[in-house]
């Protein structure tokens, strides 16, 4: 990859957006006739060339099952996996290595910690905290570890800017709130919520934090130390990375604790006809032949994010959406559904009179990729007395000049739907 140089002129870092999207050839397409706009990175982004020829290296190169083989390809592969868990660690500013397990993604990582610390330590009258603004994802595994153990899920509610309303998450908290589980930053709102205070709260409480940060990690500096999570949840395909692979981090103590997930290969130490004994951190939580390509290559898109830095990445985003916000509000009869103050660059919004689904469809004729419905959230979109939103999510590779074209899209549709 070209290194990419960021202009560093006192408070400001400009990058050169020109140079970056030259790396991520899916962009330089026709789609419906018109150059692709692609404002769906919420849902996934875009992968740049350093993991796609990370991928195809992998399978030309260095290709074996992990961990267990003594032959050179094997133990390319075992040194290419666990150098993404390194990568990783340093990512996310985990203690130790083993406190990072991969899984498929965020979905499996709470899946995980619901069937493993939860079936482990949450009884009957038990209380779990999720918040209004959750993914189903981070709602339906505790309402399943509810089900099965007569646990009870509580929601803390949040303000019409679509914020925590942390007065309120206090309340909720007592000596039977055994976990909270909230999302770092909303996938539907693009709200960011203090997940410091959040844990700080809970831990007054003795209770566990989980933080969903499927959303986070592609745009703010993680820090799982700094905050305090005792777990964490990452997917490589919202950051750059391929499907498929992603995360949990959780506190070294705690994953010990816990017991395993899954039985299979790899996580253990011994079997025998009667039983088994567990293998040690990491290996415990994964059971079974890894994705291990996708692994490999998910070092390469942090690695990318690295170069760029979070700092450039974010100033970027915000100023893109500082720029689509006060375009879109300029339309009529357009409502922004999410205005926290601190936010990412997701732009939710209805436009009145107008189903969501007629206004994706006909922007998609148009070339320009947005995402409509209930983004995973229909709690929230109940909760805020709509079917869903319309949700244009920028990554660092887009530009002003796309967002005008959406703008000119919007008031194109506009015009023949309302
Ligand atoms: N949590 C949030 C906030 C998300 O946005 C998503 C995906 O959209 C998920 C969880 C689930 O992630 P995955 O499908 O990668 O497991």
């Amino acid at each position: 990859m070209e290194a990419i140089k960021i202009k560093n002129i006192t408070k400001e870092i400009k990058l050169d957006i020109n140079k970056i999207r030259k790396d991520f050839p899916i962009l330089h397409q026709d789609v419906n006739g018109k150059s692709l706009v692609y404002f769906d990175n919420a849902a996934t982004t875009q992968k740049p060339l350093v993991v796609i020829n990370g991928l195809d290296d992998y399978y030309k190169g260095i290709n074996a099952n992990i961990h267990r083989g003594i032959h050179t390809l094997a133990e390319r592969a075992t040194a290419s996996f666990e150098a993404t868990r390194d990568s990783l660690k340093t990512f996310i500013n985990a203690k130790h290595r083993e406190e990072v397990i991969f899984t498929r993604g965020t979905t499996e990582s709470i899946n995980l910690v619901a069937a493993t610390f939860g079936r482990q330590n949450i009884k009957a009258g038990d209380e779990i905290l999720i918040s209004s603004m959750e993914h189903h994802s981070n709602i339906v595994p505790w309402h399943m570890l509810a089900a099965e153990k007569g646990a009870v899920v509580k929601i803390i509610p949040i303000n019409e800017q679509g914020e925590i309303i942390l007065e309120e998450y206090e309340k909720l908290l007592s000596s039977k709130t055994k976990l909270v589980a909230v999302v770092h930053v909303s996938n539907a709102l693009g709200t960011i919520n203090p997940v410091k205070t959040i844990i700080e709260l809970a831990h007054k409480h003795g209770a566990k934090v989980l933080i969903d940060g499927a959303q986070s990690s592609s745009h703010l500096d993680i820090d799982v130390q700094a905050i305090g999570a005792d777990f964490f949840a990452l997917s490589g395909h919202k950051m750059y990375g391929p499907t498929g692979i992603g995360i949990l981090y959780g506190k070294k103590e705690l994953l010990e604790a816990m017991p395993p997930y899954q039985g299979g290969g790899e996580m253990i130490g011994e079997v025998t006809y009667t039983g088994f004994t567990v293998n040690e951190l990491p290996y415990k939580f994964e059971a079974g032949t890894p994705n291990i390509a996708d692994a490999v290559a998910l070092k390469y898109a942090i690695e990318y994010i690295q170069s760029i830095g979070k700092a450039a990445i974010r100033k970027h985003e915000n100023d893109l959406l500082s720029y689509a916000t006060k375009s879109i509000s300029q339309l009529e009869g357009i409502r922004l559904i999410g205005t926290a103050k601190e936010k990412v660059s997701i732009l939710s919004f209805v436009m009145e009179g107008v189903h969501h689904q007629d206004l994706g469809i006909l922007l998609d004729q148009n070339g320009i990729a947005i995402r409509t419905g209930h983004h995973c959230t229909q709690p929230l979109m109940n909760r805020l007395g709509i079917s869903g939103t319309s949700r244009a999510s920028f990554a660092l590779y887009n530009t002003t000049e796309e967002i005008d074209i959406f703008i000119e899209g919007m008031k194109k549709a506009s015009k023949m739907l309302r």
